[in-house]
């Protein structure tokens, strides 16, 4: 581990590395502002911003369930818990229950909860509007890091739940460790095809 913080701001001129950790930093907090912002006139938290958008996208029923919320936002059960209840006292979400076992439930969005995560769900605009500007090869390159950044906090045990082509069962690197391949698809895979959050992803067994 660097002995240094990246967040030394005497010592940045000294690396690249630091800085762009530095940079990263920034750009989660814009992150929380925009959720901030987003949540602030409905009176949303924004963990209850998230949940509505995670919810919009995401059909599976097994996925909408209070458990598998709290792997997906790195939270706690009672936090995630806390959020749906509020949700569901501001009838943005409704509860459907587990034929199988009744003490479970999945959440489905209400008609008002629906719309208001369509509006929210473009709440990182911002972010991608710079990104859009790179050329094609850069917005790649740029992807292709940050996967590698990913997979390696998901295997330092700090982010969970991942869906992306690198830790999928379905995913083949290439001999030289340049190309990508889905099996499931029988298709290789162009840098910008890689998935950060793939509805067909299987975890590796
Ligand atoms: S199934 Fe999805 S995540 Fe898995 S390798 Fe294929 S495209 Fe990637």
């Amino acid at each position: 581990m660097n002995e240094q913080s990246a967040f030394d701001a005497t010592r940045q001129h000294g690396g690249t590395g630091g800085k762009i950790v530095v940079a990263l930093e920034r750009i989660a907090e814009a992150f929380r502002v925009l959720l901030w912002n987003e949540g602030k006139a409905a009176g949303l938290s924004p963990l209850q911003v998230q949940l509505l958008i995670f919810v919009l996208h995401h059909p599976e029923e097994e996925k909408r369930k209070v458990g598998r919320l709290a792997a997906e936002f790195n939270m706690t059960k009672p936090t995630v818990s806390d959020a749906v209840k509020a949700l569901l006292a501001k009838e943005l979400v409704e509860k459907i229950p587990d034929p199988v076992d009744q003490r479970s439930f999945s959440l489905a969005l209400s008609p008002a909860g629906e719309a208001l995560a369509r509006r929210a769900s473009h709440f990182s605009a911002e972010i991608q509007t710079p990104i859009e500007q790179l050329p094609e090869d850069e917005q790649a390159n740029f992807l292709l890091h940050l996967l590698g950044i990913i997979r390696h906090l998901n295997h330092a045990g700090i982010i969970t739940v991942q869906r992306m082509c690198f830790n999928c069962a379905h995913y083949r690197p290439g001999h030289d460790g340049q190309d990508h391949f889905c099996q499931l698809m029988n298709t290789p895979l162009q840098v910008s095809e890689l998935r950060v959050d793939c509805p067909e992803h299987e975890v590796v067994g």
